[in-house]
């Protein structure tokens, strides 16, 4: 059995959870656009190099450099039972560049908007030395962390902030899903739940 696994969610949806718990499972490669970049940065190669000066530049890896790069991981070995993709294509216009392979099952896990800003939303940051917290676990704004520094809110982590990053993923993705779609490849699972439920949920429509 074959599983190329396209995993979609907005922010807060667990979808990197999800994503290392079905490569466990089945004994399959998970990787996300970004990691994939890192990693041939790190090897040193032309490519590394190429993308290295890109990012350096403060530009964005282009979207055909990306599937490049997409194509060659999809080639290694460790791929011939499947793969998990998490958050890859993310728009129509990576879509388009993502023509070498078709995925077996995109699962999208779903959450209401409350709850993906409850989740986001209470994240506090040091500003001295970046340690993350949550207004949750009793943190406030102004308190001081161990290092001397003081807690404070991020602007991308106010809820302004949230909304339009979930605005953008709803609106960029949706085309994405309707595409798959044609294809009777989408599975929609909620997302609302402990890890293990919501993972119960996917083997379920798997
Ligand atoms: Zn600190």
């Amino acid at each position: 059995m074959l599983y190329k696994i396209l995993l979609m969610g907005p922010q807060g949806s667990g979808k990197g959870t999800q994503a290392e718990k079905l490569s466990v499972k089945f004994g399959i490669p998970s990787f996300a656009m970004g990691q994939l970049i890192r990693d041939e940065v790190a090897t040193g190669s032309e490519t590394g190099k190429k993308l290295k000066s890109i990012i350096n530049q403060g530009i964005l890896v282009s979207d055909e450099d990306a599937a490049h790069l997409l194509k060659l991981r999809l080639q290694k070995s460790d791929t011939q039972n499947g793969y998990v993709l998490d958050g890859y294509p993310r728009n129509l216009s990576q879509l388009a560049t993502f023509d070498f392979d078709i995925p077996t099952h995109v699962i999208v896990i779903d959450i209401p908007r409350e709850e993906s800003l409850k989740r986001l939303g209470g994240r506090i940051t040091c500003s001295v030395c970046g340690r993350v917290g949550n207004v949750n676990d009793g943190i406030k704004v102004g308190d001081s962390c161990s290092c001397g520094g003081k807690w404070t809110i991020r602007d991308d982590d106010k809820p302004e902030a949230i909304n339009r990053r979930l605005e953008i993923y709803e609106k960029d993705t949706s085309p994405v899903i309707a595409e798959y779609e044609k294809k009777g490849i989408v599975h929609h699972v909620d997302g609302v739940g402990s890890p293990e439920e919501v993972f119960g949920r996917i083997i379920g429509v798997i």
